[in-house]
């Protein structure tokens, strides 16, 4: 309740601040265009469309003040790991514009890495099909085989030289929009032993996480926590982060 009320207090004087900024500059326009008519000798006044540019440009970003303190917010009032993922990250929030109409297009090849079998594929497959099925986030996936169209590109590789059975690459632009991404995926952990299918599952699961934007998780429970057992399904949590990334405008929280 303090808290809420504290913001709530904050909204006000930020509200009240604006109005003043606004009041000081249309008073400052006033002063400049009633000495320019008095003294012609003087230089030419500011134009008027350069004032209510100016005001425009004040207007804009109060409002983009606004809209990343109400973005905060809900971040902070929010049950998701979303505040653990931008206390880890550069601040910026990043995920994929609407693709329901055009879906993200995925090259999921056959393997040729030792240790490959079609149901790591089917494995991997799961995967982006229990992603697409969570409510709320507007992207779905389409498989092709035309890797030069791909948005998203898996490669299977045998083994990682490290502690890790599964990585995600991603691109964004400034804007915080996601605009490629490469899964790889290993067929056997870090020791030589082949993974079965459902650790594959859990490590595609947890990549495409990442693929879609999300961050690692603070609590273990979490399939999007940085280390985790096979588990059958994503967790509440990791579907609500999930949703709320997907309600929030993509782009930097820093201040
Ligand atoms: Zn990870």
């Amino acid at each position: 309740m303090g808290t809420s009320k504290h913001i709530l207090l904050l909204i006000l004087v930020r509200r009240i601040l604006s109005v003043t900024v606004l009041l000081v500059v249309v008073l400052t326009a006033l002063k400049l265009s009633g000495r320019g008519a008095g003294r012609a000798s003087l230089p030419p006044r500011v134009d008027a469309a350069d004032r209510e540019a100016r005001s425009a440009g004040l207007l804009r970003s109060d409002s983009v003040l606004r809209a990343r303190e109400s973005t905060l917010r809900r971040i902070a009032e929010s049950d998701t790991y979303l505040p653990a993922m931008l206390a880890q990250s550069d601040s910026v929030l990043k995920r994929w514009p609407d693709r329901i109409a055009n879906p993200l297009l995925v090259y999921l090849p056959e393997g040729s890495a030792p240790g490959y079998t079609a149901e790591l594929g089917q494995a991997a497959r799961k995967a982006f099909s229990r992603w697409e099925r969570v409510a709320g986030i507007p992207v779905v996936f389409a498989f092709t085989r035309d890797s030069g169209r791909a948005d998203v590109i898996v490669r299977w590789i045998p083994e990682f030289p490290l502690e890790r059975t599964g990585q995600a690459d991603v691109r964004w632009n400034r804007a915080g929009w996601l605009l490629s991404g490469t899964l790889t995926l290993a067929t056997r952990n870090p020791g030589g032993i082949p993974l079965p299918p459902d650790a594959v599952y859990t490590v595609a699961l947890h990549e495409i996480g990442h693929l879609l934007g999300l961050g690692h998780s603070d609590d273990s429970a979490d399939v999007m926590y940085p280390t985790t057992d096979p588990r059958d399904d994503l967790s509440p949590r990791d579907r609500r982060t999930a949703r709320l990334l997907y309600e929030l405008p993509p782009g930097s929280l820093r201040s």
